[in-house]
């Protein structure tokens, strides 16, 4: 079977994973027929349209492991024969197709303004009847349509759908789609900027690429309609078509690229907060009062930090980012709506490539579940070899936390990763619980919680008092080894504290943290060497006064 597929995105921002998955199963498809996955950019929204975006498309694509054949070229991908691969290099071979039904009278110039249009809607709405656009521009005389043109009157290109149009569609997930004659109206393939509309430029760059299978998110089910009158009507074959499942959030609702927004206006709204320091005042009233605006990436991520709420992943790279690895999420994202069978749940993209099938594609939603999720990359990490942890945590600290590798020595850094290996669920984990081994001994603080008090302040003698003892004891280990500072440690508790080596430890965790958790101790004194632990140490005994209260 010829075999070609395409992921298309429009560069409206991050790959989310709605469109990795769409990718993913183009890619899978492809790879299992011997085909060709192609990328096209869909550059043709002026409004939305930037390189940044699309090279962020690349990146993604990449990391995932998910190579394309055709496209834009980028580190070794893409190339072929077909292209211009970015849609707004294609006007000419649009300008073609659009003129050979413009010729055909199949497609027809239209002069309404956006506001007549929205006036029209409007009505139909208040009407309560489905808007269909009224042709009104057939009923110009060609004279007066021609003198309009020839003076440069605005107008956009409609497609003349035609009268008997049932379109019926053999989806490969779905099965039989039936619209009925009068469904879709004469909508427009050309905009007044010049441009094709996504549904022109679609129809036109999936025949000229030579695609023969469309797999993309349910949400495009409406659109095909509209593509499929196209096809007839340009002459072109028709694609397979393959709508996926939509992704939703374990409370049922889509899963979308606002779902970061929604958690920082729900953290404002439960706290009744009425402004913030992350953000402006104008753009704040803007941003609550209109629930589908976005607060930019890094706005929102100040917010986040100001506010305390860890912000829901949602594209690619917020993934990347948290600490997952590209192998267990596209093991993931596979699972969004395709099974391999045999209640099989872990496998690689080697596998995919060789057993993808669309009649393995469930028509209901995907549910995505994080915790899921997390669960298989704490699998995934647990299942590697140190050496190969430790590479990959240093990769992840080179993108994230340039400061871990510019604040420890190799030796350090080693340790750092291998106490951590066994518990960290992502990548970023270590460096998010062991912050305090890079801070300045003098960032460190001591807030007074639950836990900190019960290490430092309570039970007699307390905490605070011991941290002087242990501090002597410290001080008079030669080699500090992890294992030296150990038995010195059991030395101590064995003589002071009936062998009770929590006695030393707890204090000694928050002396050095500032905090409750961390490596084992013994390795975490180590690693931080004895003058640090010392400085650290004098320092939060000096902080007595703070938990009098
Ligand atoms: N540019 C469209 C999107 O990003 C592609 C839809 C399609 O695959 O036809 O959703």
């Amino acid at each position: 079977m010829t075999c070609r597929t395409r992921f298309a995105p429009s560069p409206s921002g991050d790959l989310h994973v709605g469109g990795a998955r769409t990718a993913l199963f183009c890619w899978a498809l492809a790879r299992r027929h011997e085909g060709s996955f192609l990328l096209r950019i869909e550059d043709t929204d002026q409004k939305r349209s930037s390189d940044a975006a699309s090279l962020g498309f690349l990146r993604d694509l990449r990391w995932l492991g998910i190579g394309w054949d055709e496209g834009p070229e980028d580190e070794g991908f893409g190339g072929g024969d077909r292209g211009p691969y970015f849609q707004s290099q294609r006007l000419s071979v649009y300008q073609e197709h659009l003129q050979r039904l413009i010729d055909a009278g199949t497609a027809y110039p239209a002069f309404e303004t956006g506001e007549e249009l929205t006036a029209a809607r409007n009505q139909a709405r208040a009407e309560k009847r489905p808007y269909r656009y009224d042709r009104a521009a057939l009923q110009l005389e060609p004279a007066e349509v021609q003198q309009r043109l020839d003076r440069g009157d605005d107008h956009v290109i409609r497609f003349r759908v035609p009268d008997d149009s049932e379109v019926i569609i053999q989806d490969e997930v779905l099965g039989e789609v039936r619209i009925a004659s009068g469904e879709v109206d004469d909508f427009v393939i050309r905009k007044a900027d010049g441009f094709p509309t996504y549904h022109f430029a679609v129809v036109v760059d999936d025949a000229s690429m030579g695609v023969t299978h469309v797999v993309r998110g349910q949400e495009h089910l409406a659109n095909t309609p509209r593509h499929v009158l196209l096809q007839q009507a340009l002459g072109f074959d028709r694609p397979v078509y393959a709508h996926l499942p939509l992704i939703q959030n374990p409370d049922g609702s889509k899963m979308s690229k606002r779902d970061k927004d929604k958690a920082l206006r729900k953290e404002i709204k439960d706290r009744g907060l009425t402004s913030s320091k992350s953000v402006d005042s104008e753009s704040w009233a803007a941003w609550l009062a209109d629930k589908t605006r976005q607060l930019p990436h890094e706005c929102a991520e100040r917010l986040a930090e100001e506010l305390g709420v860890d912000l829901p992943e949602v594209s690619v790279d917020d993934f990347r980012r948290a600490g997952y690895l590209p192998e267990v999420l596209i093991n993931y994202l596979a699972l969004l709506g395709w099974s391999a069978g045999d209640d099989l749940e872990k496998f690689d993209g080697a596998f995919l490539c060789e057993n993808f099938t669309l009649d393995r594609i469930g028509k209901s939603n995907a549910r995505f579940d994080r915790q899921k999720l997390l669960a298989f990359n704490l699998d995934a990490i647990q299942a590697m070899a140190p050496e190969e942890f430790l590479a990959r945590f240093h990769a992840h600290c080179e993108a994230e936390h340039p400061e871990f590798i510019e604040k420890t020595t190799p030796e350090q850094f080693a340790l750092i990763a291998e106490s951590n290996r066994e518990r960290a669920k992502t990548l970023d984990d270590p460096a998010r619980s062991c912050r305090f081994f890079v801070m300045d001994d003098q960032d460190i603080t001591w807030p007074v919680t639950k836990g900190t008090r019960k290490a430092l302040a309570k039970g007699e003698p307390s905490g605070f008092t011991r941290l002087q003892d242990l501090s002597g004891v410290l001080s008079g280990i030669d080699s500090f080894t992890a294992s030296n500072v150990e038995a010195a440690l059991q030395a101590w508790a064995d003589e002071h504290a009936e062998g009770n080596f929590g006695a030393a430890g707890m204090p000694l965790r928050v002396a050095v943290t500032g905090g409750t958790t961390s490596p084992p101790l013994p390795d975490t004194l180590a690693i931080l060497g004895k003058a640090s632990v010392l400085r650290r140490i004098e320092r939060c005994v000096a902080s007595a006064p703070d938990f009098s209260s």
